[in-house]
C-alpha cells in the first residue's frame, strides 16, 4: 500500500488556535454584541467537547436559560463577529503553525501527495491563518477544503472524512489523518483512516488508544518529536513522508 492522501485537522493540529485564538475572539464578540458572557480558559476547555462554533454557542445558551433564547440569526451574528476578531488576532501574529507542520506540508507537496483539510473552521478563519503562514497562494497546496458546515454532522461523526474519501476516490487505508482530539480521532477512525495524533493544549489527557501513532509534535530538525505507535514501539525524530507511509502499510 502507498500513501495516497493526507488529511489535516486545523484547530490544535496545524496551529494552537483555541486558548489564545478562538476563545479570545468569542469573548470579544460577546462583549461587542452586549452578551454578558465570558469564557475563561478552563470553561472553554470543557466547551471544546462540543465540536463546531455555532453548536458550541447554542449549547452554552441551552445551559444558561437566564441569557434568554438565541435565534439562528443571532448565532450567525456572534459567529461572524467572532470570525472578524479571530482574523485580527491572527493578523497581529499571535498564532503560528505548530512545530513540523510547514516542513511536512512542503515534503508532501514535493512528493505530489494530495493534502486536504477537515475542520469546522470558517473559510475566513482558515484564510487568515494560512495566508499569513503559507502565503497568498496557500490554497494551491490543498486539494479539498472540508470546512465549515460542508457536512451537517460534526466530529466525532465520520461524515467529514467520508466526504473527503469520496472526493479523493482513495481507499481509507491508504490515507493518514492528522488530528489532536479524541473527537477527531473517532471521526477519522470511524471512516477507517489510520490516524496520527499530536495532542494540543487542551487535549493532553484525552484517550487516544485507537490512534495508529501519538506524537508530541511533527518534529523539526533540532526539535524532534517523541512518538509512540499502537504496537507500543517508541522513538523520536521527524514525522516525515516515510513515517506516514509506514502507518498505511502495516
Ligand atoms: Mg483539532
Amino acid at each position: 500500500m502507498t500513501l495516497e492522501a493526507v488529511f489535516f485537522d486545523v484547530d490544535g493540529t496545524i496551529a494552537e488556535t483555541e486558548r489564545g485564538g478562538h476563545r479570545v475572539a468569542y469573548n470579544s464578540a460577546f462583549r461587542e454584541l452586549g452578551y454578558p458572557v465570558d469564557w475563561d480558559p478552563e470553561l472553554y476547555g470543557e466547551l471544546l467537547a462540543i465540536m463546531g462554533g455555532k453548536e458550541r454557542i447554542r449549547f452554552y445558551w441551552s445551559q444558561h436559560p437566564e441569557l434568554g433564547a438565541l435565534s439562528d440569526a443571532q448565532v450567525e451574528q456572534i459567529h461572524d463577529v467572532k470570525a472578524r476578531y479571530f482574523r485580527e488576532l491572527v493578523d497581529q501574529g499571535g498564532i503560528e503553525l505548530r512545530v513540523g507542520v510547514r516542513r511536512l506540508l512542503d515534503e508532501l507537496a514535493s512528493r505530489r501527495i494530495p493534502i486536504s483539510i477537515a475542520s469546522t473552521i470558517t473559510y475566513e478563519g482558515l484564510d487568515a491563518l494560512l495566508r499569513r503562514s503559507l502565503g497568498d497562494d496557500w490554497q494551491d497546496r490543498f486539494q479539498y477544503l472540508g470546512i465549515g458546515d460542508i457536512v451537517p454532522r460534526k466530529k466525532p461523526d465520520p461524515g467529514i472524512y467520508l466526504w473527503l474519501l469520496e472526493r479523493h476516490r482513495v481507499d481509507a487505508r491508504n490515507v493518514v489523518t492528522l488530528e489532536d482530539t479524541r473527537a477527531g480521532l473517532l471521526a477519522s477512525v470511524g471512516a477507517g483512516i489510520p490516524t496520527l495524533i499530536t495532542p494540543s493544549d487542551y487535549t493532553q489527557d484525552q484517550d487516544f488508544s485507537e490512534a495508529a501513532c501519538v506524537a508530541s509534535s511533527l518534529g523539526d530538525p533540532g526539535e524532534p518529536a517523541h512518538w509512540r505507535l499502537a504496537s507500543g514501539a517508541e522513538g523520536s525524530g521527524l514525522i516525515d513522508v516515510e513515517f506516514l507511509e509506514k502507518l498505511v502499510s502495516r
